[in-house]
């Protein structure tokens, strides 16, 4: 029989699991390691997936741990977005084929400095690459700890981190020294967010949310228009990457500097692993937002004055734009 633990915490209405399962330790005096190890040996599950699609074993288990339902600790995983692929919890099923599918991050996350720095449980949906501000505090989220300069929640316990829950980073560092980061991500620099993307980040969480967003003056699901975003801002990404054009803006340069750091990748692959820096994500989707905001005729110019700055080639610039995004499908109408 599982014995429920003494101190029940309640889990944040956008709380990632992670971030929960460190609270739920912290508050009672619990250590993550031994913790985690407990959760496994009773569900007889393992941590993978954890913050997309736990297995439901270990779902189970930490309702009647922390007394809260298997439904509201299933609200703390990205299968609570629409937007999101269907991952299976299974053996067979790799962590590079559940990532391959989307625009999302199993593991690491980004974070608004404030918000970590207040004590705040961290969002679910700071994994996910279409958000990059933080509305409550008018700031762009951060990707790497200033301290050790490595991606926020690198951790081998599947973005838990040994530290357990406070404002500390918490990465592993390199043996011989202090065993985890201790700088305090609360002190980040906080970059303010322009007008314009506190705008557009409105309309991303509206999506998030289920909510109805505006397309070219017609209401569209949510989902809907977080796919035509990523479509549009990956197509722009490619051709930033590609194009041989002067002049383009300060992004565009960013995202070579950023492809030529990501050459492991044969030819880096953004509609999978988008764009790290959130100041670059930003401007993209501003562009890809505006396009989506007029009419279908602006934003079909628009569009294709970016597709003018692809190199010719035999197959033309459509049937290019179809193999440089994702689901090519939703964003036909614009492209040609
Ligand atoms: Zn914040
Ligand atoms: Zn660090």
């Amino acid at each position: 029989m599982i014995t429920p633990l003494p101190v029940r915490v309640i889990p944040g209405a956008e709380e990632a699991m992670d971030s929960y399962i460190e609270r739920v330790a912290a508050a009672n005096a619990l250590a993550i390691g031994p913790f985690t190890h407990h959760l496994k040996r009773l569900s007889g599950a393992t941590l993978r997936f954890l913050n997309a699609a736990p297995a439901p074993a270990l779902v189970a288990t930490l309702a009647i741990l922390t007394q809260t339902p298997p439904p509201a600790l299933r609200q703390l995983t990205l299968s609570r977005y629409e937007v999101m692929p269907t991952i299976e919890n299974t053996h067979r099923y790799g962590a590079r084929a559940a990532s391959a599918k989307g625009w999302f991050s199993l593991i690491r996350t980004q974070a608004c400095p404030a918000c970590v720095g207040e004590g705040q449980p961290w969002a679910s949906r700071w994994r996910l690459p279409w958000v990059v501000a933080c509305l409550r505090h008018s700031c762009l989220l951060v990707t790497r700890c200033s301290g050790c300069r490595i991606k926020l929640r690198s951790t081998r316990l599947q973005g838990l981190r040994a530290s357990g829950f406070s404002t500390l980073c918490g990465n592993p560092r390199a043996p011989g020294r202090v065993p985890q980061c201790e700088h305090d991500l609360g002190t980040e620099t906080r970059v303010p967010a322009g007008a314009a993307t506190l705008n557009q980040q409105q309309a991303v969480l509206e999506a998030l949310r289920g909510e109805v967003v505006l397309c070219h003056g017609e209401p569209v699901p949510g989902a809907e228009y977080l796919r035509r975003m990523r479509s549009i801002a990956v197509l722009l990404i490619h051709i930033a990457a590609i194009s041989p054009a002067s002049g383009l803006p300060g992004w565009a340069l960013q995202v070579r500097v950023e492809a030529r750091a990501r050459t492991k990748e044969r030819g880096p692959r953004w509609g999978v692993s988008a764009p790290d820096c959130p100041e670059l994500r930003a401007e993209v989707f501003l562009i890809a937002h505006q396009i989506l905001a007029g009419s279908v005729g602006v934003g079909r110019g628009a569009l294709n004055a970016w597709l003018d700055l692809v190199p010719p080639s035999n197959e033309g610039s459509r049937a290019w734009a179809k193999d440089h995004t994702t689901t090519p499908d939703a964003i036909s109408y614009l492209i040609g």
